[in-house]
């Protein structure tokens, strides 16, 4: 038994490894939320953000989890009775489905096998049955945290503006934020709800909302009562980087951090190096003779990879045994797929010897637990890591899958 020794692998889709530099920045005195300093620190962090979401418009920052700024994006933008069109893409993409029915909105839920993303097509469907302009928002999950699924949000903005509709477009990045190619103004999002223990490499604390001018302008005429979460009484004080609350001062120490890391690798390499490690992993699953739970190659999630257990084989157990053996945590399976899947994170603080280490964790554990499986599959991971290793600067040298 070696669990009590290094560092532990926390190999779970966020809260995912918080980097010793973002760690260092956290641990600062706290400072007066009304003062000069903090006036500073405030609007560099949310023009800062702006970068990361890519947008010339207002990023909101909550002291709260994804779940609160979930919320926000609803009662910011709907009013009770409103329909809405959501995509089922898996656990979160329910859960998001839940709050807003307990809001008062009528949601069309287009239903699926968790398996595949969002479908535009169906999407557009939808709003061009919905002549009468009903729909107020479409609401989709960009990465499904549960099920390794990456929807595709540049071309669900293309069937929108197909079906001629005015739906809002109301996208959860929370686990692709800062991992996943993502443009808030390009793609005409309304609202991109987004936190800070995944991508962004931060501790649990932090909710966002980028929005659109067209979300404010919905902001203004909705019906929805809020005080906490309204973007209004935000807005006023962010102009000069206060908030109107007591904001989560060293989380926001450890946010300007991350940023500062996030654009010193550059965005665009951000994104290949978690697209070299998904690969990486999926030659891995695939050498193991296991089976991918997306079923969509173009869908492939760059955060993290859930896996089926051959049956008769329990996933928890399986984690469970990776845990006291290895100190690793990998992703369990939730709601309708628990015990079938394990999830292996690789986003936000993770390289090619990060990565090489939890496969390994996972190779050994399969042997320890019973599992049938090939093994070869670390080598197969290596294997396509030394051949991608230009990748970022030669797309065109990617090997095939
Ligand atoms: C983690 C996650 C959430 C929930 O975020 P909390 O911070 O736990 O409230 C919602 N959506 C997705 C896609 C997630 O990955």
């Amino acid at each position: 038994m070696s669990a009590g020794q290094g560092h532990h692998f926390l190999q779970i889709p966020g809260p995912s490894p918080v980097p010793d530099r973002v760690l260092r920045a956290i641990a600062s005195p706290v400072i007066d939320h009304r003062g000069p300093e903090f006036g500073r620190l405030g609007r560099e962090v949310l023009d800062g953000c702006q970068k990361v979401f890519k947008t010339a418009k207002p990023v909101i920052i909550y002291p709260s989890s994804g779940t609160g700024a979930w919320e926000a994006a609803i009662v910011n933008t709907l009013s009770p009775g409103d329909k809405v069109l959501m995509a089922e893409t898996g656990h979160f993409s329910m859960m998001w489905q839940q709050m807003a029915a307990r809001w008062g909105i009528a949601v069309d839920l287009i239903a699926s096998d968790w398996r595949r993303g969002a479908d535009p097509a169906a999407i557009e469907a939808k709003l061009a049955e919905d002549r009468a302009h009903q729909i107020k928002a479409v609401m989709v999950v960009h990465n499904e945290t549960s099920t390794g699924v990456t929807s595709r949000i540049a071309e669900i903005r293309k069937a929108i503006d197909r079906a001629g509709h005015p739906a809002l477009l109301l996208v959860d990045t929370i686990s692709s934020l800062g991992s996943v190619d993502y443009r808030h103004d390009e793609w005409g999002v309304d609202v991109t709800v987004a936190c800070s223990q995944k991508g962004l490499m931060l501790p649990p604390g932090l909710g966002f909302t980028a929005i659109s001018d067209k979300a404010r302008a919905a902001a203004k005429t909705n019906k929805m009562p809020r005080s906490y979460w309204d973007w209004e009484e935000m807005l006023k004080p962010n102009a000069n980087g206060f908030f109107p609350y007591t904001p989560s001062t060293n989380l926001l120490y450890g946010l300007r951090e991350a940023i500062a890391i996030l654009l010193e690798e550059g965005l665009d390499a951000v994104f290949a190096r978690h697209q070299r490690l998904a690969a990486a992993t999926r030659a891995a699953v695939r050498a193991w003779g296991l089976e991918i739970f997306c079923l969509e190659p173009v869908e492939y999630s760059p955060v993290l990879t859930a896996v089926l257990m051959p049956d008769g084989h329990n996933a928890d157990r399986f984690r469970d045994i990776v845990l006291e053996n290895y100190n690793m945590s990998l992703g369990a399976g939730l709601s309708k797929v628990a015990g079938k899947l394990f999830r292996i994170g690789h986003l936000g603080e993770c390289n090619e010897l990060t990565l090489m280490g939890a496969l390994s964790g996972v190779e050994m554990g399969l042997g320890l637990a019973g599992v049938p499986h090939k093994t070869g599959g670390v080598i197969a991971a290596r294997d396509h890591l030394t051949k991608s290793s230009n990748e970022t600067r030669a797309p065109e040298l990617i090997p095939a899958e």
